[in-house]
């Protein structure tokens, strides 16, 4: 494998996302176009080679036919006053609000005054979204939905209330508010086991943590559940491949994280794809990195993604490799 075209990037990021400051990642090229390859620091060796997969099948093979030309996406509100959440709602054109909850800088009560103000930026016909990030037990869950659904005047869904697919289970038998599976699908060994168990209402697919387009709607067909693709705060080249993904599934019922774009403070190519009126409007392929010069990692990060990018590439079977 030859990964000469390879071009390591560094992205600042205007709110701290993860604990980090600064997105990284590669940018590989070949005869179908651009893909990209930008696993989180914290992820294995052996996590990354979904992410290698799917960098290579943009590359390399590109994506299956998109069955619409528009998808609706979701802007995502962090932890911010109340009329601060209002004015990003209101801002956003999106008719969907992500909001982030139960987290350690805000408590629940400023939680549901912030679902309330978004509530009352996108009026009756919206739809309100938390995100747990797997910070409540069970218990603490059920009680903190029932609130938060009352403070929306009616939640879409919680996402990942619990670290762990039994306890989704457990709070889904207990509240009517939808639950959807994030991380329990991104990091599963067996994202099936989510819809088996019973775990979740909604499933967040994710394109580079599970290999690619194709393999993510493989993971669809057979989960059986509503789907909602989500970015990994890729460039606009690796959000492509998020956007293909919700472009291509046969179903697609809420609107996708895929409004991520504004959280870098610069892009690989002036085609960035920021949505219009709460929609991003699907690619064939990956926009040309045109201004790749102007976020080149300097030559400690390079020598690092690059050295990274060969251990994971020795990881993928021999036909992968042999492309
Ligand atoms: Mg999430």
């Amino acid at each position: 494998m030859d990964f000469a075209t390879a071009r390591v990037y560094a992205i600042g990021l205007r709110n701290r996302f993860r604990g980090i400051t600064v997105r990284e990642g590669v940018l590989l090229r070949g005869q179908a176009g651009w893909g990209e390859f930008c696993p989180f620091d914290d992820y294995s060796d052996d996590e990354c080679v979904p992410w290698l997969r799917s960098a290579l099948e943009a590359a390399d093979q590109g994506w299956p036919s998109p069955v619409r030309d528009r998808v609706q996406v979701n802007t995502t509100i962090p932890v911010v006053s109340p009329q601060q959440a209002h004015d990003l709602a209101v801002r956003s054109g999106c008719r969907t609000a992500k909001i982030k909850v139960a987290d350690s800088r805000s408590t629940h009560a400023e939680d549901c005054e912030r679902v309330a103000a978004v509530r009352d930026a996108l009026g009756a016909g919206g739809a309100i979204r938390v995100d747990a990030n797997g910070a409540w037990d069970v218990d603490a869950a059920v009680s903190a939905i029932n609130d938060l659904d009352r403070a929306a005047a009616g939640l879409e869904y919680v996402e990942q209330p619990c670290p762990s697919i039994d306890e989704l289970a457990a709070v889904r038998r207990r509240t009517h508010v939808r639950i959807a599976a994030d991380e329990s699908i991104r990091r599963a060994e067996d994202p099936l086991k989510v819809a088996v168990s019973g775990a979740a209402d909604v499933a967040v697919l994710k394109v580079a943590p599970l290999g690619g387009v194709r393999r993510a709607l493989r993971v669809a067909e057979s989960c059986g559940l509503p789907c909602v693709v989500s970015s990994a705060v890729e460039s606009s080249v690796g959000l492509a491949a998020e956007l293909a993904l919700a472009a291509a599934l046969p179903k697609l019922d809420f609107a996708c994280g895929l409004g991520t774009i504004s959280l870098l403070s610069a892009d690989v190519t002036g085609n960035s794809l920021s949505p219009v009126d709460g929609e991003l409007t699907a690619v064939p392929h990956a926009p040309e990195p045109e201004l790749f010069s102007y976020v080149a990692a300097d030559r400690e990060t390079r020598d690092r993604w690059l050295s990274r990018l060969h251990r994971v590439a020795a990881l993928l079977t021999d036909a992968e490799r042999n492309r």
